[in-house]
């Protein structure tokens, strides 16, 4: 299968040549023509398969003819400003043999600038819905709009954009196609879809809930007071050139950024307390080299697209199973090989259980030569039973709230 078969045009094609995409990822082959054919699409893609263009090229391809009304055509939705940036560079590179003007509109700009720009006459708007919604309060017409998307559409909800979806919805034409993109499938983005999605079409890429194929994924037992030594060891001894951390708080993540500069290992933060801007200068740096290692939560490893990023390192497993999912869909990105390294502790042990079960396989447990769990620690510091019987109660929780989120999956394309 290639682009050109799925009907995508000359100047599209050109720019994604240019790119180096050779052949079309599984979503893109299968939403492609779906967007073409105007259908509502309600897609479980994870990060990194390439979704972007799989609603990004056949909506621009519709543009190319000139619109009969005034005002903007397409809008496309994303929870956090990092990546509404994406998005931008993915589409303006994509669109660079074709006259059609693309904007983004996120907070931490100036508004009157940005209303300005909007009055010279814009295609597309791509959007975290805060700022949207500001800007419709100042008199944006979303009237004329053909094609409303959201992507991450899950984590747009986790991050409490719901009641913005429900305030911009009734906003748009009654005719207008919606392409929903989520990497999972719970029951708050099932709800949303029944609420903006006329007759979708499916389109699930891979097991949902699944991790990509290409990741290599295991977890090493260590103590949790030897975790940031052990880090430093597997990025020292193994000479990784880039890592992506995850802690689960912002604390750990601050406390954990300081062990690794004792041990000489220079480190951007990317969390909640950092500023928008100080997080986007980060990722540039980290981006560009200045250090090698990355260390962020969940909240914001959203939207953070490192090409060729080889290694995701889970310093504390997520709260969240589905979290875990997110995390490692950090490398492995488009077809690449990645590896996804957990350190899990005596506490996380039925964490991880419950992340197995999420995605359906087990993650091999190993230990490190010289970072062994030491065994005398689970008689003197862990309430075995007081333990095992708060995780079962949580884990029975996350078990029937899965089973619930999961109780009608979507049927697949052929
Ligand atoms: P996404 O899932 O949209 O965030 O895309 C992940 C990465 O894959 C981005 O860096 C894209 O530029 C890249 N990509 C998307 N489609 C393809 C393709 N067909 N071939 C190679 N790389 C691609």
């Amino acid at each position: 299968m290639s682009f050109e078969k799925l009907g995508i045009i000359k100047p599209l094609l050109n720019a994604i040549a240019d790119m180096g995409y050779k052949h079309p990822t599984i979503v893109q082959r299968r939403a492609i023509p779906l967007v073409l054919a105007k259908s509502d699409v309600f897609a479980t893609a994870q990060t990194g398969t390439g979704k972007t263009a799989a609603f990004g090229l056949p909506l621009l391809q519709r543009l190319r003819k000139p619109q009969e009304r005034e005002g903007v055509r397409v809008v496309i939705l994303s929870p956090t400003r990092e990546l509404s940036m994406q998005i931008y560079e993915e589409l303006k590179e994509y669109a660079k043999n074709m006259s059609i003007n693309i904007m983004i509109l996120v907070g931490g700009k100036d508004l009157e600038k940005q209303r300005q720009k909007l009055k010279s006459g814009i295609d597309i708007v791509i959007a975290t819905p805060g700022r949207l919604i500001e800007h419709t309060e100042k008199g944006l017409s979303l009237k004329n709009v053909e094609a409303f998307v959201l992507d991450e559409a899950d984590r747009m909800l986790d991050m409490g954009f719901t009641k913005d979806i429900r305030k911009l919805h009734p906003l748009l034409p009654k005719r207008h196609q919606t392409l929903l993109f989520s990497a999972t499938y719970s029951e708050k983005v099932r709800k949303l879809s029944k609420l903006i999605l006329k007759k979708p079409v499916f389109v699930e890429t891979g097991k949902k809930n699944s991790t990509v194929d290409t990741i290599n994924q295991i977890a090493y037992l260590v103590d949790t007071e030897r975790k940031a030594e052990l880090l430093a060891y597997l990025i020292g001894s193994r000479n990784y050139p880039q890592v992506l951390v995850f802690t689960r708080t912002k604390k750990s993540a601050d406390e954990l950024a300081l062990e690794l500069k004792k041990d000489g290992l220079k480190c951007g933060i990317i969390h909640g307390d950092k500023t928008k801007a100080n997080r986007l200068k980060t990722l540039t740096q980290f981006k560009e080299g200045h250090f090698k290692v990355l260390v962020a939560t969940d909240i914001a490893s959203r939207g953070l697209d490192i090409e060729h990023l080889p290694y995701v390192i889970n310093y504390e497993l997520p709260s969240v199973a589905e979290d875990y999912v997110h995390r490692v869909g950090r490398t492995g990105r488009a077809g690449r090989e990645g590896e996804a390294i957990s350190l899990i502790d005596i506490y996380e042990k039925y964490d991880i259980r419950n992340i197995e079960k999420l995605i359906g396989e087990k993650i091999p447990q190993e230990r490190v030569e010289g970072f062994e769990p030491d065994p005398t620690i689970r008689r003197k510091d862990v309430d075995e039973v007081k333990l095992k019987s708060e995780h079962k109660r949580s884990s029975e929780k996350r078990e029937r709230q899965y089973n619930k989120n999961t109780s009608h999956v979507p049927t697949t394309i052929p």
